[in-house]
């Protein structure tokens, strides 16, 4: 049999609206932030994989929730890459901004980046320039959303502003890799922020349509975020412009004041 050297990505869907990213070349998978690890064992079985490696993004238990089980289960040898801090229980590998790490099989590297603003130590792994990867991925866990971003628990808007930055800095071809189904509820903030964004009434339609079908409006890009996410948008006139209203303020200095003030927005939309 021949075996197919592209890698897939595959969303594992768990508890209401989590996606634990599968990345596999037919016979060995990473898993990206297993918040429970039933549906990964079912998956990995069903699929006859071969578990390899787990990679977190942050702390909270809707993503680390399964990383025990699935080590108790696979092999407590599995490397558990994940974000500086005390949080991530069975953590082998500390990845930090910059850091390259390169896994054999499936055969891909990532590159860490630190996106701190929804939890301090929040890491994002970025994937490029490899002959099995066709388009740049992200694993962005609760930093980026389609058409959203994460709430801040830990970090401030300025962080958060940062953070976006750096990916608004990658390839616009690059697949993104969210961990929640929140497409739809964000979709309908973006609308208040910009009623007039053509890209995003378009998008609105399209991701209505795949969510009555129970298909995830995921993978996004970064190039489809640019055109419709407000967080991704902040130094557009539509956007300032709704902040400016909003906020009551006569003017609103950076992207990251007004990241601050559509943030805030959301948290009581
Ligand atoms: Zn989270
Ligand atoms: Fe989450």
């Amino acid at each position: 049999m021949v075996k197919n050297t592209l890698l897939h990505v595959w969303p594992i869907p768990a508890f209401e609206d989590n996606y634990i990213w599968c990345i596999h070349d037919g016979d060995c998978a990473l898993v990206v932030d297993p918040g429970d690890a039933s549906p990964v064992l079912r998956y990995l079985e069903q699929e006859k994989l071969t578990l390899t490696g787990i990679l977190i993004t942050h702390h909270h238990a809707d993503h680390t929730g399964g990383i025990l089980q699935l080590l108790k289960s696979l092999g407590s040898s599995i490397p558990v890459y994940g974000p500086i801090g005390n949080n991530i229980p069975g953590r082998t590998q500390v990845a930090i901004e910059g850091d390259k790490f390169e896994i054999s099989a499936p055969r891909i590297s990532f590159e860490v980046h630190e996106v701190p603003g929804h939890t301090l130590s929040h890491i994002a792994y970025f994937a490029n320039m490899q002959a099995n990867v066709v388009e740049p991925m992200l694993f962005c866990g609760d930093t980026l959303f389609a058409s959203g971003c994460g709430r801040l628990f830990e970090g401030t808007p300025t962080q958060m502003s940062q953070s976006l930055a750096k990916f608004i800095a990658l390839p616009k071809n690059t697949l993104v890799y969210c961990t929640h189904e929140y497409t739809l509820s964000n979709i309908r903030f973006a609308l208040a922020v910009e009623p007039n964004n053509a890209n995003l009434i378009t998008w609105a339609q399209t991701a209505k349509a795949l969510r009555a079908q129970n298909l995830p409006t995921l993978p996004t890009t970064i190039g489809q975020e640019l055109q419709v996410n407000p967080f991704m948008r902040c130094d557009q006139k539509e956007v300032i412009e709704s902040a400016l209203e909003v906020s009551g303020e006569k003017s609103l200095p950076s992207p990251a004041h007004v990241l601050a003030v559509i943030r805030a927005w959301k948290d009581r939309f």
